[in-house]
């Protein structure tokens, strides 16, 4: 593990701070920001309009390169690109763009692996490696906005929705929305963001009370305690009814529509009465459904329902009257889909 600090996990003031300790002036942190956040700058020496002599010292001090990317993979439509990153201890994550005609969409990680073990998803099989830090996050980011500037395109939209939990690495995660949302960061609107959990209670209050108006989508993928505990374990500290409470008040709080997100498994939740059951639990919510056809995952017994059964599953919800959209399946090809990204080399720590 590299002992430096990487630039991409400081806030404002504290490039301000250190800026102030080396006898620089405060418009210097200004400079430096807008290197790395408007020009997506990867190493100090590009810093022209600084003294040679702080750039060196920031070389010096700081980590620039934080995640660098080792496997690029393209889907066969062209539309979606995984990207394999290597961290500084050697551990790997993956991210992924996908491509619309107005807009680019990054699906980025918060965690290396995940700890609450859902079964159908390639993520939660791998295990729990660690958090990666708010600096990991936003240089997820800011790589994409380097390769897509080549093309005068820009990151227009990013879900929480890669490798990890993200609201239980609650507060890195919340930095590093911060300084993408930040106007001296990346400044990219909060509502542009969205953050997908499996339902984590306490964090989802204290989010509801969080300035910025970030996206929130959970995923529910069954109408009933007994079915979701099977599918998602951490319904067993937080099932449907607490959770549900939880949404309500966020919803009060803070008048904002949340998405709940339905992974279809064939013969396991995708019956018309689970359709009805479901359509009770939310028809007075400002919400919206997102049916996502289960993709497959190495260890899962399960396979997604057939297309026919996803239309009707959303024909019946919508005449209950609640908004339901299906997604479009993205990378399939390249195991980039939801629930699919993790590492076959997770484990190992390649020697640096
Ligand atoms: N941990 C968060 C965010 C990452 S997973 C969460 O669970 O919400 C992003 C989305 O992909 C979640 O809705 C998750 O349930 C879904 N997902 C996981 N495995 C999947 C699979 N095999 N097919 C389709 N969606 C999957
Ligand atoms: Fe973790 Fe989300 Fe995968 Fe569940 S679905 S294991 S919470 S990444």
């Amino acid at each position: 593990m590299i002992n430096k600090a990487s630039i991409f996990d400081l806030t404002t003031i504290e490039i301000e701070q250190f800026l102030a300790e080396w006898g620089q002036p405060t418009y210097r942190a200004k400079q430096i920001e807008t290197w790395l956040y408007q020009n997506y700058a990867d190493s100090a020496s590009v810093m022209t309009n600084l003294p040679k002599s702080l750039r060196q010292k920031l070389a010096q001090n700081y980590l620039f390169e934080v995640v660098t990317p080792h496997v690029v993979v393209d889907s066969t439509d062209g539309f979606t690109r995984k990207s394999l990153f290597k961290l500084t201890d050697g551990r790997e994550i993956e991210a992924v763009l996908m491509r619309y005609e107005k807009r680019q969409t990054l699906c980025i990680s918060t965690q290396i692996g995940c700890a609450m073990g859902c079964p159908f998803c390639a993520t939660g099989q791998m295990g729990f490696m660690r958090n990666l830090t708010a600096g990991e996050i936003v240089a997820q980011v800011l790589h994409y906005a380097r390769q897509l500037s080549q093309e005068k395109r820009h990151v227009t939209n990013i879900v929480f929705m890669g490798m990890g939990e993200p609201l239980a690495n609650y507060a890195q995660t919340w930095q590093a929305i911060r300084r993408l949302n930040d106007s001296s960061g990346f400044n990219l609107g909060a509502r542009h963001m969205t953050v997908s959990t499996v339902g984590l209670v306490p964090a989802i209050r204290r989010m509801s009370k969080e300035p910025e108006q970030i996206g929130l989508a959970v995923s529910l993928h069954a109408p009933t305690d007994e079915l979701r505990d099977t599918l998602i374990p951490i319904n067993k500290r937080y099932p449907i009814a607490m959770l549900m409470d939880a949404l309500r008040d966020y919803i009060a709080t803070t008048k904002r529509r949340i998405t709940f997100e339905y992974a279809l498994m064939d013969n396991l939740n995708d019956s018309d009465e689970q359709a009805d059951q479901l359509a009770d639990l939310v028809k007075d919510m400002l919400c919206h459904i997102n049916l996502i056809p289960l993709n497959p995952t190495p260890d899962s017994p399960w396979s997604g329902s057939p297309d026919e059964r996803v239309y009707k599953f959303r024909d019946r919800l919508q005449t209950a009257g609640v908004p339901t959209t299906v997604r479009v399946r993205r990378g399939i090809d390249i195991a980039a889909g939801c629930g699919q990204l993790h590492n076959a080399h997770a484990n190992r720590v390649v020697a640096k």
